[in-house]
């Protein structure tokens, strides 16, 4: 998945990640002083997710509040944040800066883990340590890209600073089995968790693809790039001697040509094990930045709140129905999906399985939910995906656009189809 834990854990520092061709982020060894302890596989968040481990060991207070959609739960909010030019920079109302302005301020923490774009080259997100208001801000926004942010775990424990964590869920599903696994050089650094809601990753080729079709033929012209800029967001980008915007609806093709392969077996999306998650709420056609908040255990919710009282945040508690309406086709996708194609990877691939998802075994998928799911990686990935690339590059950006956005409407009607009852 390209989540960087491998690196940030190996006890020789001998591992490195680098960007491959096709757009994945893949570890090879740097130093060849390997010891085989095997830490990089067993922390994988891609082979294993924890969520066993989370009702094995109760690594979050228990709560009635659990869904097996979006999982525990102690409360659901709408929030922005206060403060005009958080939101504004912000995704979904500024809530995740609005949490680390108020950690660092208040004392809480010392630096944040964030995602800000590469000074060299403005159309690549990187990870960055923010360690004052203005550097949180700077880093705002949504990234729609793999970044390998646990790589950074290698640094921080030569610290003794704490650190807030923004990491998607799989970014978190690694720190949590580091932590499983008594890494406590990484885990005492991180204080506390953000999870943004994660539907899928893109691969870095995503954005060479679409600066191409918008006309950009130098990347050495891009002087700034946002991939969602106001809300609900366009993607920005200012060159050289002009600046261009493209709506969000006319670039979702790319969730089709360029969906990178490890998201399709993570069942995970409102981020289940951060301290605190964080989402759009999009059935509300709001036209001012707001998102949805949820507070997983004692730590969220006494940051949420403080943070509320303090002046940073908005807080209304909302049903937390609201998040499963706003979520419906990336969760249809995410439990209802991935475990099937878990299956299907299982029998073709005789491998063991990343998915702790005992319900497969109890209700083995019927014969249309495999048909679609087999017919849907091949249009996603693979030789038809690579084939689809191809031809795209030449047709005009509008007709690619409403192309592909048929065919993710029709897989996502055949998919609810599919799966009855979600
Ligand atoms: C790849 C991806 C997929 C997403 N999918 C969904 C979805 O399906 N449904 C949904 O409701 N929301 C999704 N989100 C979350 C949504 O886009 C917002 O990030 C979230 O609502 C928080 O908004 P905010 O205004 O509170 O955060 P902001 O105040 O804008 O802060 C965003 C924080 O996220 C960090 N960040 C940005 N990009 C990345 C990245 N690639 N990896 C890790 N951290 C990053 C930034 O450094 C910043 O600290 C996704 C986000 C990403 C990055």
């Amino acid at each position: 998945v390209g989540c960087g834990t491998c690196v940030g854990v190996c006890p020789q520092t001998n591992l490195e990640i680098n960007e491959t061709k096709m757009g994945h982020y893949l570890p090879s060894e740097q130093k060849n002083n390997c010891i085989s302890c095997g830490i990089c596989y067993a922390t994988c968040p891609a082979r294993f997710m924890p969520f066993k481990f989370e009702t094995e060991f109760g690594l979050h207070e228990k709560c009635l509040n659990s869904s097996p959609l979006i999982g525990e739960i102690q409360d659901t909010y709408l929030s922005k944040a206060t403060e005009q030019q958080r939101a504004a920079k912000g995704s979904s109302g500024g809530i995740i800066s609005s949490i680390l302005v108020y950690a660092l301020e208040n004392n809480i923490i010392d630096g944040a883990i964030t995602v800000g774009m590469s000074k060299s080259s403005p159309w690549k997100p990187i990870v960055e340590i923010a360690q004052t208001k203005e550097e949180i801000l700077k880093n705002a926004g949504s990234k729609y890209s793999i970044v390998p942010i646990n790589s950074i775990f290698r640094s921080i424990q030569k610290t003794r600073l704490r650190y807030a964590l923004v990491g998607l869920p799989c970014q978190i599903h690694g720190l949590q089995i580091a932590q499983q696994y008594g890494l406590n050089k990484i885990s005492d650094r991180i204080v506390l968790t953000i999870g943004p809601f994660c539907g899928l990753n893109l691969k870095t080729t995503a954005i060479n693809f679409l600066l191409q079709k918008i006309g950009v033929s130098e990347l050495s012209t891009i002087r700034e790039l946002e991939y969602r800029h106001g809300y609900p967001g366009r993607l920005y980008v200012k060159l050289a001697k002009s600046e261009l915007f493209l709506p969000k609806r006319d670039y979702e093709f790319v969730n089709l040509l360029f969906r990178n392969e490890g998201c399709s077996f993570c069942n995970d999306l409102t981020n289940e094990l951060a301290d605190i998650s964080v989402g759009d709420i999009f059935c509300l056609h709001s036209k001012d930045p707001v998102g949805i908040a949820l507070a997983r255990n004692k730590i969220g919710q006494h940051i949420l709140s403080d943070a509320s009282t303090a002046g940073y945040l908005r807080l209304n508690r909302i049903n937390r129905d609201e998040v499963t309406k706003s979520q419906y086709t990336g969760l249809l996708y995410k439990k209802r999906g991935a475990p099937v194609r878990e299956y299907i990877r299982m029998l073709g691939l005789s491998k063991e399985t990343s998915i702790h998802d005992t319900s497969i075994q109890k209700n083995p998928p019927t014969g249309k939910q495999l048909i679609f799911e087999i017919i849907q990686q091949k249009i996603l990935f693979g030789k038809i995906n690579r084939i689809l690339v191809a031809v795209s590059k030449n047709l005009p950006l509008r007709f690619v656009s409403f192309f592909y956005r048929k065919i993710l409407v029709i897989l996502f009607l055949i998919g609810k189809y599919c799966y009855t009852g979600l």
